[in-house]
């Protein structure tokens, strides 16, 4: 069986188990998770309609429905022409099924017309069946993972001898995306450039800033190669660092490795995340470590788990998350420091190896 097959299957066995009768999946990464096939996100439907016993059928409309291969796998493709109407479709194959999963990403107005048509039907969220397949990655995935952290963390190593000062933040973000692309990435989802006071801004937008000597800047970068995605933090500094910077940096520095070292099967999400916070609210840096610790990534860059307080999800083999602490000092500067990391049966791998130091840079 293929892994895509087992997935279905594994899909389907969840439904019977919760009484759910069908699962419809329309646009983001839950539809490749379990056929392989991304739909486009334009205007016209697509929608996986899988009942909890027997085969599935994807909705497609018709000029898009050679592009899905659906080889080998248990389910039948059916395209919709220019004049048909693809919500009288689904519902015919959604028969009398009363309790309805929905993808979370499908748009409103597509579930809103479902809701029209059959107001018996009842629609949930698909998101936490589809999570307790996701959470946990399978080798070939982590496999994946690996590869994509492997090619942002050669773009690191690369913008080491990189000249930063007299250069503008969205200079160096072009110079970041195209290094990575050469890399083997097929998309860059995010590049964050926050140099001097900017960096305490945590998603900060690069802009028109001119880098100069004794700026910080947070490089904060991730994409996606083979449909998985990257994301790392990696600190720059150029010439000597500004004032208040290395007595915080050790602080973080200690937090983000303290917290990568708790991973293990079996702590709680919250408390990888209460390691990293007890570490800088101890030294009072506290109220400047503004989110939480990570976030799950695979084929979406943030996905479950979250590693925050009030989650007490166990952390379990195979699952793969972002350890990221950040002390932001506002109109001065700001840190961040990240790794993806992967749990194993014993404790954890990092997938992102590059030294967790600052790189000094010209
Ligand atoms: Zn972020
Ligand atoms: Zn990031
Ligand atoms: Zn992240």
């Amino acid at each position: 069986m293929s892994e895509h097959a087992r997935r279905i299957a594994a899909a389907q066995e969840l439904m019977r188990s919760q009484g759910i009768e069908a699962l419809c999946i329309s646009v983001g990464s839950d539809l490749p998770y379990l056929t392989g096939y991304r739909a486009m996100a334009l205007e016209r439907l697509t929608m996986y309609v899988l009942p909890a016993e027997g085969e599935g059928t994807i909705v497609v409309p018709a000029l898009e429905a050679p592009r899905v291969e659906a080889e080998g796998l248990p389910l039948s493709v059916r395209g919709w022409g220019e004049t048909e109407d693809p919500i009288a479709i689904v519902d015919g194959y959604l028969g009398d099924a009363g309790s309805v999963l929905i993808g979370d990403e499908t748009w409103s107005r597509f579930l809103v017309d479902l809701q029209d048509v059959n107001q018996n039907r009842g629609f949930a969220k698909a998101s936490d069946l589809m999570a307790l397949l996701r959470i946990r990655k399978s080798p070939t995935e982590i496999a994946k993972l690996r590869a994509a952290a492997f090619t942002v963390d050669g773009v690191v190593g690369q913008m080491e001898h990189v000249r930063f000062s007299g250069r503008t933040e969205r200079d160096i973000a072009r110079e970041i995306t195209e290094r990575t692309r050469a890399g083997g990435h097929e998309t860059i989802d995010f590049w964050i450039v926050a140099s001097g006071p900017n960096g305490a801004s945590p998603h900060h937008d690069p802009g028109d800033r001119v880098i100069e000597q004794g700026d910080a800047v947070v490089v904060d970068f991730g994409g996606h190669q083979d449909g998985y995605a990257s994301d790392t933090t990696r600190m720059f500094v150029v010439g000597d660092a500004p004032y208040g910077f290395n007595g915080a940096f050790e602080i973080l520095h200690d937090a983000q490795v303290a917290a990568v070292d708790h991973v293990k099967p079996g702590v709680t999400a919250e408390s990888i995340d209460a390691v990293a916070r007890e570490i800088i609210s101890d030294a009072g840096y506290g109220d400047l470590f503004i989110h939480r610790t990570g976030h799950g990534i695979g084929m979406d860059s943030h996905e479950h788990p979250y590693l925050v307080d009030g989650n007490e999800q166990i952390v379990e083999a195979g699952m793969a998350f972002s350890i990221e602490p950040g002390i932001y000092n506002p109109g001065e500067w700001g840190m961040r420091i990240e790794d993806i990391v992967v749990v194993t049966d014993t404790g954890v791998e990092r997938l992102n190896r590059t030294d967790r130091a600052y790189r000094v840079v010209e």
